[in-house]
C-alpha cells in the first residue's frame, strides 16, 4: 500500500520526491538560493508553514548525504525556495553552492519542523526575531508571513561577521520601506562592534514584554540571545529556537553496557538486533539493515521519532519533542542511548 502510494505520487519509499531547480539566485559570495519546482502529483505534501525546513538527499562523491534546509520563501509567495550558506569545509553546502544549476533535480523529503508561528499567539503580540548568518532563512519566512498576514509589529536583529555576508539585504530594505510603521531591522556587524553581547540584546529587545521571540543562528549566538532574554524575564513559552547544529556531546560507551538487544518494529515487521555499546537506537536499526527514517541526525527535526514500549533510553540532545511526547515514550532515535537491558521501540 505504502509502496503503491509512493509510486503513484512520484515519491521514493522513503518519501523523497524529485524537485527540479527552477532558478538559482546568488545571494552573496557564500550563499545561494534555489527555487524548487514540486511535481504536481505530490504538491500537497510540499505545502509548508513559515519557519519549516525540508530534507535534501544528495549524492556527493559516491556518498548519499541528507541535509535539512529551511524555506526562505513564505507560503503566501506561492514558491518554494531554500537558501544555502557555505559551511567552511562542509560537503553538501559547498557542493550546492558550486554545482546547483537550473533544470537539474534534487531529491527532497517534505517540509517539517516546529519553528513555526504559534496558533495561540495573540494577533497583536510583536514578533521579535534574532538571526545570525544563515539563520536568517527561516526568520525571513516568518517575518514576511507575519507582515503580510497580521497587524503585528516585527523587530529583526540580524548579526553577521561583515557587510558582505548579509543575505537578503535588498529584500529586507524593501520590506522596511513597505512596512515603515511595523518593521524595524537592526544589522549587527562583528567587524564593527565585536560579537553580539547580552547588553546589545537587552537594548534591542527593550520592553517587548509581550512579544514572541524567534532565534536562529550559530550556537554561541543563540546561547547569548537565549540567556539574555531569559535573564530579562522572558518566559520559555515565548522563546522559539531553531538549531542548525548541536555541539557534539561525547558518549561514554560504559553508560550503555547493560543493554543486550533492541527490538525494532518498522513497517509492521519486527526485528531483534544485538546491541553494540555506544550506538544510538537509530544506529542499531541501520546496522540491522533497516531503512529507518532519519534526517538531521542532531535531534532537531524529529524525522526519526520512535516510541519506546519496553525498556528505557536517554536522549543526548532533544530539540524536537515536547515534554508530553517524551512522557509518552517518544524519542528522537538518532540521539537515544538505551539504558535498560532490553529495549523495544516502534517507528510509527
Ligand atoms: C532544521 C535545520 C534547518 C537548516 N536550515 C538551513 C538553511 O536554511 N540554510 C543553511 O545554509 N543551512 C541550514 N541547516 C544546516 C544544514 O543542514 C547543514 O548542516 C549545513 O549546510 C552544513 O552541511 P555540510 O554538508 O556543508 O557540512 P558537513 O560536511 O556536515 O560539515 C559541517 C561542519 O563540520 C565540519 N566537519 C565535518 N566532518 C568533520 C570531521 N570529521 N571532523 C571535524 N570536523 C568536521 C566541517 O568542516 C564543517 O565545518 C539547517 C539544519 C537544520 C538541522
Amino acid at each position: 500500500m505504502i509502496l503503491w502510494r509512493a509510486m503513484a505520487e512520484n515519491l521514493t519509499t522513503e518519501g523523497f520526491a524529485p524537485l527540479r531547480i527552477k532558478q538559482v539566485v546568488r545571494e552573496t559570495c557564500d550563499a545561494v538560493s534555489l527555487v524548487l519546482d514540486v511535481p504536481e502529483d505530490c504538491s500537497h505534501r510540499f505545502r509548508y508553514k513559515a519557519g519549516q525546513f525540508l530534507t535534501l538527499l544528495v549524492s556527493v562523491e559516491g556518498r548519499d548525504l541528507r541535509r535539512c534546509y529551511s524555506m526562505s520563501s513564505a507560503p503566501l509567495e506561492d514558491e518554494l525556495r531554500i537558501t544555502v550558506k557555505r559551511d567552511p569545509g562542509g560537503v553538501v553546502s559547498n557542493w550546492l553552492n558550486d554545482t546547483a544549476t537550473a533544470g537539474s533535480e534534487l531529491q527532497a523529503a517534505p517540509p517539517e519542523g516546529k519553528f513555526v508561528l504559534d496558533e495561540g499567539v495573540s494577533a497583536t503580540a510583536p514578533l521579535i526575531a534574532f538571526a545570525g548568518g544563515s539563520g536568517i532563512t527561516p526568520i525571513m519566512s516568518l517575518v514576511r508571513t507575519v507582515l503580510a498576514d497580521s497587524e503585528r509589529p516585527v523587530k529583526l536583529f540580524y548579526a553577521n561577521r561583515g557587510r558582505s555576508s548579509v543575505i537578503f539585504s535588498d529584500a529586507l530594505e524593501q520590506l522596511a520601506d513597505a512596512y515603515p510603521d511595523r518593521l524595524t531591522v537592526r544589522h549587527h556587524f562583528d567587524e564593527d562592534a565585536g560579537v553580539v553581547s547580552p547588553e546589545t540584546i537587552d537594548s534591542f529587545a527593550g520592553d517587548s514584554a509581550a512579544g514572541h521571540f524567534f532565534i536562529c543562528g550559530p550556537t554561541p549566538f543563540m546561547d547569548t540571545v537565549e540567556n539574555a532574554l531569559l535573564s530579562a524575564g522572558v518566559t520559555k513559552d515565548r522563546l522559539h529556537l531553531e538549531r542548525f547544529t548541536v555541539a557534539e556531546i561525547p558518549v561514554d560507551a560504559a553508560e550503555t553496557q547493560d543493554t543486550e538487544e533492541v527490538v525494532i518494529e518498522l513497517d509492521r515487521k519486527k526485528t531483534v538486533a544485538a546491541y553494540r555499546k555506544g550506538d544510538t537506537l537509530l544506529q542499531v536499526a541501520r546496522s540491522a539493515g533497516l531503512r529507518a527514517p532519519y534526517s538531521c541526525e542532531t535531534g532537531s527535526c524529529g524525522t526519526c521519532m520512535a516510541r519506546i514500549v519496553e525498556g528505557s533510553a536517554r536522549m543526548v540532545n532533544n530539540d524536537a519533542l515536547d515534554d508530553d511526547e517524551v512522557a509518552e515514550g517518544w524519542v528522537v532515535s538518532c540521539q537515544a542511548l538505551p539504558t535498560s537491558p532490553r529495549v523495544h521501540m516502534i517507528y510509527e
